[in-house]
Formats: C-alpha cells, structure tokens, sequence
C-alpha cells in the first residue's frame, strides 16, 4: 500500500517533466505487453516499475495535482477534471471500505450522508425548497451527466406513458439545441424513443449561441399539430462548445404550455454557482423537473461524481425501481428509509457522498468559492491578452472559465507544450482554453498565451 502511494506522489512531484498529452501511437501498448494474463504471481515492484515504463508515456496528464507547485498547470483543453489531495485520499476512504450501498440497510451511512451532502450543496446554491428533500424533492449522486440524463428522460417517459398509453411512446419528441452535450442523444437511443423525434433545434451565434425560446415555441407547435406528444427539453447552462447559457426561465414557462419535463444540464458551470455573483445563470430554476452539476469537472472531486436534482422523485423512482424479493429487509418494508437503488440504473452504488463531504468539509463554502472565482479570474486575463492582439478574435462571450478563440494553427494543440482542444461551431473551427486544472496560476496562463504567440509568428512568417 505505502509503497503505491510513494509512486503517486513521486508522479505528481515530476510530473512537470512529462509532456501534458500523451504522444503515444494507436496501438503502442499491445507491442509492449504479455501476450496473455500471467499464469504466476508478480510483486507489487515489478508492476509499478511497468506502469512507470509503459502506462504513464500513455497518459495525458489532466488531473490536477495534490502538491502545490507542482501539477498539470499546462492543461487547458477540454472540460478540467479537477481533483485535490482531499479528493485523492478520500478516494482511498470511499472505496477502502467497499460500500455496495444500493438500499440503506447495506450501509446506512452511505445513503443518510448522501442526503445531507446532497442538502448542503442545494443549499449552496440557493436551489428553490421543491428540489430539496425539506420540500417534496430530493437529489441523488450518479456517476456522470450521462446517467442522469438517461434517469431523468426514463422518468420522464413513464410518467407521459403512464397518463396516456403506451402505444404514444412512438410520438415522444425530445427537444434539446444544436449545442446541447451528446448525451441527451445518446439517452434518447437507450430510452428508446424515435431518434427521428429528436429535435436539435438551432441556436445563433446573434444569441450568444443560447436557445431561443420563441424558436422553440415554433417547433413544439409544429409537432404537436403534427400529433405528436412532447416529452422532454434538456437546457443548458455552460454548453461544452462555448459555455452559452439557455435562458432557463423563459424556456421553461414555454415547456409549462406543453407539460414538457424540463431538465437543466449544468454539468460544468453549474458549480460556479454557488458564487453569489453567479447564481443569476440559474435562475428560474424553480420552473424545472430537474437539475444536474458534476462534482468531478470543478468541485475538486475526482472522477466520478455528478449530482441529481428532481423535483419529483417519485416519478424517477416509479421508473426505476424493482422489488428484488432477495433484498427485502425491515428497514426497507417500515418505509422509514430511501433505498437509492431506484433512484439510478444500477443496483451496486459506490459510496460517493463521502468523497463530497470531506471536500465540503476540508474546503470550507468560502475557500470553495475562492477557488472558483480565481480560475474565472485568470480566465478573463486570458481573454483580454487575446483581445489586445489583433491577430486573434474571442468568438464567443466568456460567461465562467472558458475562453473561445480563433486564427490559430493545430500545432499549438499538439505540441504537447500546452494542451488545448477544439470545436467546430456555426461552422467555424476554435479554439478552447478551458481554465481549471487546480494547480493553474496566472503564469501558467500567460505562458500559454506566449506558446500560442511564438505560433502565430511562426506562421505569419512563413507566409
Ligand atoms: C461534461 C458535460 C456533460 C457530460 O458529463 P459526463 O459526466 O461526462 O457524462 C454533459 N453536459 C455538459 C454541459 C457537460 O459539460
């Protein structure tokens, strides 16, 4: 064991000195590995001498570091998966008792901290009482966005099935925007509803690439005199393209005409509300079925970790529950206690609320609002070293941490000094700086800006 945890601190004490992306090749590790599973023991040494030797060349380094001044500072692309020493050790914590914690007699603090970790973020940011088990609601930790996704549109579903027949499931339409994260169409294919009654509706770079709620108004209109039933709009607040923000209340006193489930995906930029000064991207929450951040994007907490909201729990738990004869126990049957089993697609859960609660605990509110706010700081440095330089246009409004941004090469992205990614919208090919690995400083930030102005030069020399 000591020995593990001495290899992942020497990682993270060099870890300046490996390249931020893996240069590896398609296929490099199949070259360089056994054939076949060995037959006979090896020793802890060995295997930590292979993964030095083969595995880490073969990783990106995108988690934050646990020691300071050292890290992956140099990681810009994507979302950040943020961790912290907290996260890290309690990742040992969590799994080292191997909670399965799928009913509330299988480890009873497992669910009754879930509740409260679950309570005190709600709180945090300021969610209306229906969305909190004080008022009819209630909230659960899932693995990813993905997953609560799929939960939602399931109970969803069943709900709309269940007041007008089966037979309308092959009429459900979902909406969501031409910016909104993949995996509302990947729910769409496993909940099995009609990919074809899959509405992108899309968004204008005029309206800072948000949805329109008159745009939608159009196109529910036209289904339904089509006969078809509306289902289900995911909003969002930070899209991944360029962190655009659907205007929630508006969109939902649409959905209201048309009973439609309005889910609020804040995947990434949900977090940054428990700022005050940025709890405004959420309002009109109140007018919405459900709500969902990640905890492993910028809440300090490793992967994974996503929190659910639902006003109406039942309704998820009507979709997802079953009575396995074999898991009966008294707690459950007196019905004094919640069994999270229904309330996700697994049976077997982890026991991620204790991840939340050391962080919640070791960081304080106000230290994790510090953290959120300096990385949206140094976000609008970088925006304003691009905006004082004419070779390069911001194409979209910063609203958290993201950065948008074009004329650049792709030899920035894969040189490995600094890592960042890229998009395609309204046509456009950008740029991402995405700010939010936790070790990140502001010399970080402009030694980005100057890679990406040596790059710049480099090319308009050539020309
Ligand atoms: C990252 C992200 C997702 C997907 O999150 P997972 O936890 O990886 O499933 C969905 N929506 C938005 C807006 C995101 O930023």
């Amino acid at each position: 064991m000591n020995i593990t945890i001495d290899f992942i601190v020497d990682y993270y004490q060099n870890i300046e000195s490996y390249k931020v992306l893996s240069q590896v090749e398609p296929g490099y590790l199949k070259k360089l590995l056994l054939e076949s599973a060995p037959y006979y023991p090896e020793s802890i040494e060995t295997i930590l001498q292979d993964i030095q030797k083969y595995i880490i060349p073969g990783i990106t380094h995108s988690v934050a570091a646990p020691r300071s001044g050292q890290g992956s500072p140099n990681y810009f692309a994507y979302f950040p998966s943020s961790g912290s020493t907290v996260g890290f050790l309690v990742e040992i914590l969590s799994t080292g008792f191997n909670v399965v914690g799928f009913n509330w007699m299988s480890s009873p603090a497992a669910t009754e901290l879930e509740c409260i970790v679950i309570y005190w973020l709600g709180e945090m940011l300021m969610l209306p009482k229906s969305f909190l088990f004080k008022g009819n609601g209630g909230g659960v930790l899932q693995g990813t966005a993905c997953e609560a996704i799929l939960c939602t549109l399931a109970a969803a579903r069943d709900q709309m099935l269940n007041r007008y027949g089966s037979e309308k499931m092959e009429k459900l339409v979902v909406y969501g925007f031409d910016q909104t994260h993949s995996a509302l169409q990947k729910a769409v294919q496993i909940a099995g509803c009609h990919t074809k009654n899959f509405r992108a509706i899309k968004t204008m770079k005029s309206n800072s690439f948000g949805l329109c709620p008159n745009s939608l108004r159009d196109v529910v209109h036209a289904d339904v005199k089509a006969g078809l039933v509306p289902l289900f709009l995911c909003a969002t607040v930070g899209t991944t393209s360029t962190n655009a923000i659907d205007p929630i209340g508006p969109l939902c006193e649409v959905a209201k005409d048309f009973n439609i489930w309005v889910h609020v995906d804040a995947a990434y930029a949900g977090s940054a509300c428990i700022c005050p000064e940025f709890r405004h991207f959420i309002d009109g929450i109140e007018g919405a079925n459900s709500f969902t951040l990640n905890a492993h994007k910028w809440f300090l907490t490793t992967l994974d970790c996503c929190y659910l909201w639902v006003k109406d729990p039942s309704a998820l738990i009507k979709s997802l529950s079953t009575n396995l004869e074999f898991l009966r126990n008294k707690a459950t049957d007196s019905k004094l206690v919640m069994d999270y089993k229904h309330w996700q697609k697994t049976l077997s859960r982890r026991f991620r609320a204790m991840k939340l609660w050391l962080v919640l605990r070791s960081y304080g509110v106000a230290n994790l609002r510090n953290f959120l706010r300096s990385l949206v700081k140094m976000a609008k440095l970088f925006e304003e070293l691009l905006r004082n330089d004419n070779r390069f246009e911001v194409v979209a409004p910063r609203n958290f941490a993201l950065v948008c941004f074009r004329k650049l090469l792709e030899s920035i992205i894969g040189s490995g000094n600094v890592y960042m990614s890229s998009t395609m919208v309204d046509g456009a090919y950008i740029i991402w700086c995405a700010i939010g690995a936790t070790l990140t400083e502001e010399r970080h930030v402009i030694r980005a800006w100057k890679v990406i102005q040596e790059h710049a030069n480099a090319l308009l020399s050539k020309n």
